[in-house]
């Protein structure tokens, strides 16, 4: 019975979750990480949204007691701003994203939304407010149109194409043979990345939330595909509250503030222009990049001269 027990009431979580209507199965994949529940306070309210400003305010946080991820992270979002997340591997990037969904508690500090700290509000709320562009979008084994459309159930078909054409996927769909109504997801047409980000981007542009959290693909994407997908973040991004985690430094450069992680901590933060001056962490992660490009590049055109 004991052995029962658990992995029904990790179901029963689970199933929770998606009533209390968590919309995206990219964060129920999440969830499978979390260890212990969150739950909502019994006076919890809704999460009031203003301006949309997102503030992480001494922040310190460890998945296990005996190893510290986030060792006092202080930074602010103004609304309608962006802000880069970069660092290396292991840095504590893709971390900050799960506290702002409150994935996972804080040990110490707070995480506040227009002043709200995100363990007063409903889940449901705070999930609600906040878009997110996930690294790896995982697909449901249904029609395009439906992928697209789970960013706002219910929205017209006319909403639902115009937000794939503003993602950039809009002229791929018509050229399939079933246009939106083609099946995709594992048991239907296979998309790349570059395609499924673009879906995850629609289905954001429909949901229209005032704060956004874009994870980006570490994936190396040819650089056109790159291009597009950058042209449709740029448009979908603007005038909302943006936390990219950047994997690729060529997407940081206009943010308003670039934040270098490293260890947990930040170690430089500051303007694209501000921070290559310092001649730091952030001019050699560039140096090392450009190199990386400038091999990749030689290696294409000597192929090509064969
Ligand atoms: P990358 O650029 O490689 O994606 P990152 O900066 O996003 O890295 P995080 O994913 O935030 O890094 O992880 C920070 C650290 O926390 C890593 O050392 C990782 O091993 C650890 N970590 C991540 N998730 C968990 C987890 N669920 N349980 C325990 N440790 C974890």
């Amino acid at each position: 019975l004991m052995q029962l027990s658990v992995p029904l009431n990790f179901i029963g979580f689970i199933y929770r979750e998606i009533r209390q209507g968590l919309t995206d199965i990219e964060q129920m994949f999440d969830l499978l990480d979390v260890p212990q529940e969150i739950v909502d306070r019994p006076d919890a309210k809704p999460l009031a949204v203003s301006a949309g400003t997102v503030e992480f305010r001494d922040v310190h946080f460890s998945y296990d007691p005996n190893r510290k991820i986030l060792k006092g992270i202080s930074f602010e979002v103004p609304a309608g701003k962006t802000v880069a997340i970069v660092g290396p591997s292991g840095a504590g990037k893709s971390t900050i994203s799960r506290l702002l969904f409150r994935f996972y508690d804080v040990q110490a500090g707070q995480v506040l939304i227009d002043g709200q700290d995100i363990r007063d509000v409903t889940q449901e709320s705070l999930r609600g407010a906040i878009g997110m562009v996930p690294q790896d979008t995982v697909l449901f084994n249904d029609t395009i149109a439906y992928n697209i459309r789970y960013g706002r159930i219910g929205a017209s078909e006319e909403d639902m194409r115009k937000a794939a054409e503003l993602a950039q996927i809009g002229p791929f769909i018509e050229r399939l043979p079933d246009g939106y109504k083609s099946m995709v997801g594992e048991r239907g047409l296979k998309l790349s990345g570059g395609e499924k980000q673009r879906v995850a981007i629609a289905r954001t542009i429909l949901k229209a939330p005032p704060i956004l959290m874009l994870d980006e693909a570490t994936s190396a994407l040819d650089s056109h595909t790159e291009q597009e997908i950058q042209a449709a973040l740029d448009l979908v991004s603007r005038g909302r509250t943006t936390i990219v985690i950047a994997h690729r430094l060529s997407t940081v450069i206009s943010a308003d503030e670039i934040i270098v992680l490293q260890d947990g901590q930040i170690a430089e933060r500051g303007t694209h222009a501000e921070l290559m001056r310092r001649h730091g962490l952030y001019a050699s992660m560039w140096d090392r990049q450009r190199e990386a490009t400038e091999a990749e590049e030689r290696l294409r055109i000597a192929r090509e001269g064969d």
